[in-house]
């Protein structure tokens, strides 16, 4: 086993509110920085600026997990992290067929950016990503099992797009293992709220949106090996990992 330091949840300038300067070389660069172990790649609704940050983490000391920051139904932030690039690719490829379409105005959202692993503008994605999508967080379980991956409800303390605030509760039909908690001191009044909460492993990111958000060496993970495969078998072990 050993500890790394992880900040499982960021945002690209993919995502409408993210920074244009939160490209993917900047993200890996800073992790690097900030003595990061792990990060993932979390935008909204969306995966398709992860094979970018891997190319550009490629052979590097930063472990890059490709994920998802999937808006669901009930307005439920749920991040989502996959075992490869093709695995999150097909989820990505998912949420766009149950992603209504909305226009992005970039005016008021942002630019939505997609970059190539030297963080040259490839292309802008149309449909604001922000916007639920038709999955609801009752099917997240059995989805993370057909896309191989692992997932938790983000920023549960917060009084939007939280499972907290949309559902009063975690159901535990969802099967979690794990919740990401943004102020850690929140937590004991969250766990008198809940059965669930109390059971689960809590963890804390930084959902940055700028680069000078990122995280530092602050949260550890306990992992069998320094691989996108042995983080999400610590998250799926939740607070037996520990
Ligand atoms: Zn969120
Ligand atoms: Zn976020």
């Amino acid at each position: 086993m050993q500890s790394v330091a992880y900040d499982l949840h960021l945002h690209s300038c993919l995502s409408p509110c993210g920074d244009m300067d939160m490209t993917p070389n900047n993200i890996v660069n800073m992790a690097m920085l900030n003595e990061l172990d792990v990060i993932a790649l979390t935008d909204h609704n969306t995966c398709k600026n992860c094979p970018a940050i891997l190319e550009a983490a490629a052979g590097g000391p930063v472990l890059v997990i490709p994920g998802m920051e999937l808006c669901t139904v009930e307005e439920i932030h749920v991040v989502c992290l996959f075992a490869s690039l093709a695995a999150a690719m097909e989820f990505d490829a998912y949420v766009a067929s149950r992603q209504p379409f909305v226009a992005n105005d970039e005016a008021i959202f942002g630019k939505q950016a997609i970059c190539d692993g030297q963080d040259n503008i490839t292309g802008v994605w149309d449909n604001l990503l922000v916007n639920a999508s038709e999955i609801s967080i009752m099917e997240i379980a059995e989805l993370m099992q057909r896309f191989d991956g692992v997932a938790f409800p983000a920023h549960i303390d917060k009084s939007a797009y939280s499972v907290m605030a949309s559902l009063g509760d975690i159901p535990p039909e969802c099967g979690f293992a794990c919740a990401e908690v943004a102020r850690p001191e929140k937590l004991p009044q969250l766990e008198a709220l809940s059965e669930v909460i109390p059971t689960l492993k809590i963890l804390t990111d930084s959902d940055a949106h700028y680069l000078w958000d990122i995280g530092t060496r602050a949260h550890f993970l306990h992992v069998r090996e320094k691989t996108a495969r042995g983080v999400l078998e610590s998250l799926r072990r939740g607070k037996l990992a520990d």
